[in-house]
């Protein structure tokens, strides 16, 4: 399935890109060199268009997940580098853990 172009985190809605001009952009504004940049002001996710499929989906759940403690202040409180261990910590097994459990998900989005 395709990368969607827009994610809700919250009460927040996400522009989310893998194209290189989009990703370069924000680079240069984040002075970064990273395989992801989450920016709230702008909301707007881009991720690396070279990174191959399963790297990519690890970098957008680690972008989410800044998005996640943006939206519920928690990066505000946390230590210079907490947020971003939590982010590595968290984005492997929370990627495997949706795609090893397809029935977990959709009982989790069952409306
Ligand atoms: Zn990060």
């Amino acid at each position: 399935m395709a990368l969607p172009a827009r994610i809700k985190v919250g009460p927040l809605t996400y522009r989310v890109s893998s194209k290189a001009a989009s990703h370069d952009r924000e680079q240069v504004e984040q002075k970064s060199e990273l395989d992801g940049v989450c920016d709230h002001t702008k909301q707007q996710i881009s991720l690396s268009p070279q990174l191959l499929p399963d790297a990519s989906r690890v970098v957008l759940v680690h972008e989410l997940l800044h998005a996640i403690f943006h939206i519920t202040g928690l990066g505000h409180d946390m230590e210079d580098g907490t947020e971003e261990k939590l982010c590595r910590v968290l984005e492997g097994p929370l990627v495997m853990l949706l795609r090893d459990n397809p029935r977990l998900v959709a009982h989790l989005t069952e409306r």
